[in-house]
């Protein structure tokens, strides 16, 4: 009977459907500040941003506290922004008012003083989250430091508030703090990701400490905080070059690979454009077959995302050593991607890309022109590139000509990262 023959081949083709886990993209920014912190804005403002920008995840990451117990600010009459944060306005109060409603801000007088309450996560989950389509992740940046060098670190999707725990070293106080993120993912069950902040803000964190970690922490490869020199100077490397460098060593060390996120830091909602740390500057897009925390936590961690300032990428694929990337196209722009590895037998004496004299002695080796070469560069769509059995890694950048609408540094364009694999050995193929 052909109706029934086609009865069964629409069962089985739903059979087929149903059993296939169906991917999708979900960009998120994993590094934001509030009025918890540092932020210029009431959560609920940031979170409404975001939302209203078809993220699908936000983590609210304020310097070392959890948006949770009872937290009330002043209310002052007049804008002061000579200081950071700005104390929160009267009119910024009626600009929240007129967005959420008269009822929704809860106000008190302490003596003479107009106050406010924070929301707390539980509140802005109960009326912000949309299963599905829009998530908030409970995070915190673990905000230490050494002898005045900033040692930030966020852990995303955290359970309770750590503390920084200080150390003897930049490495001592990195290592530290991951321990304790690792301590409180084993005694919860819960998966945290670990990811090392904007190393050059102040110096702070150089290649060569981010190499010896343990735990597999990710870094920041972009921070679209304006004062934390991503690409570096004349003395130090800029963060791309930094994690070329990490590749390199460890792999080279039989370490696991180390991934690089792209995030926005923001504080500043009210005034927008270069000089600001704004919203929408940088993100991650994490192919994962549900939104949770766990879930996505669990995607990034295999790798399972790329880093952007802007571009969108359809498909990244690796099979039989084909690393494919499908760039969405989008009018009048073009795109270049570039592979980028170290090959296993490189030269760590080679000739320095700048002058030895320029860098202490204990990381001038580092900066051999073998180490993170371009391999191949093209400006086909999808971009293909057949990973070659002698190199250690191969990560991919994808260059626009598209100019930032808001970038960090003055002429910026927009940028993907796409994260490094390793070819995968014979018996996994
Ligand atoms: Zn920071
Ligand atoms: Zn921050």
């Amino acid at each position: 009977m052909p109706n029934r023959v086609l009865f069964f081949f629409y069962l089985l083709l739903l059979l087929g459907c149903s059993s296939k886990e169906t991917l999708i993209w979900q960009k998120g920014n994993i590094h934001t500040h509030t009025l918890w912190s540092d932020g210029d804005a009431p959560p609920e403002t940031v979170v409404n941003w975001y939302k209203e920008n078809n993220y699908q995840f936000l983590a609210l990451s304020d310097h070392n506290i959890l948006s949770e117990g009872e937290k009330w600010i002043p209310v002052v009459d007049e804008e002061d922004s000579s200081k950071w944060p700005p104390p929160f306005s009267l009119e910024k109060l009626n600009k929240l008012k007129k967005e959420f409603g008269d009822d929704w801000p809860e106000l008190r007088y302490v003596g003479d003083t107009l106050q406010m309450r924070l929301k707390t996560l539980k509140e802005l989950k109960d009326y912000f989250e949309v299963p599905g389509k829009f998530i908030l992740i409970p995070s915190e940046e673990i905000t230490d430091a050494f002898e005045k060098k900033p040692v930030h670190i966020n852990a995303i999707n955290i359970q309770t508030l750590l503390h920084p725990q200080g150390g003897e070293s930049v490495l001592d106080v990195m290592q530290r703090n991951l321990d304790a993120i690792l301590h409180q993912r084993q005694e919860t069950g819960q998966p945290i990701l670990a990811h090392v902040n904007h190393p050059n803000f102040g110096w702070g964190i150089v290649a060569e400490d981010l190499m010896q970690l343990t735990g597999d922490p990710f870094f920041e490869v972009y921070n679209g905080h304006p004062g934390v020199n991503n690409w570096g100077d004349d003395a130090h490397p800029g963060t791309d070059r930094m994690w070329d460098i990490i590749l390199t060593n460890r792999l080279h060390t039989n370490k696991n690979l180390f991934y690089g996120v792209a995030t926005d830091d923001s504080h500043a909602y009210y005034d927008f454009g270069v000089g600001k740390s704004n919203t929408g500057r940088g993100w991650v897009m994490v192919k994962s077959n549900a939104l949770t925390p766990s879930s996505i936590v669990r995607a990034l961690e295999k790798g399972d995302f790329y880093s952007s300032t802007g571009v969108t990428i359809d498909n990244i694929k690796l099979s039989n050593n084909n690393f494919s990337i499908q760039i969405q196209p989008e009018n009048d722009v073009r795109f270049m991607t570039q592979f980028i590895g170290t090959l296993k037998d490189f030269d760590p004496k080679a000739t320095p890309i700048v002058n030895d004299e320029d860098f202490p002695s204990h990381v001038a080796h580092v900066y051999s022109q073998d180490i993170g070469r371009v391999l191949y560069e093209t400006s086909e769509n999808p971009a293909n590139f057949i990973i070659p059995d002698d190199v250690l890694y191969v990560r991919a950048k994808i260059l626009s000509t598209k100019k930032h609408p808001n970038p960090f540094s003055k002429g910026d364009a927009e940028m993907a990262w796409v994260q490094p694999v390793v070819r995968p050995s014979k018996k996994n193929q």
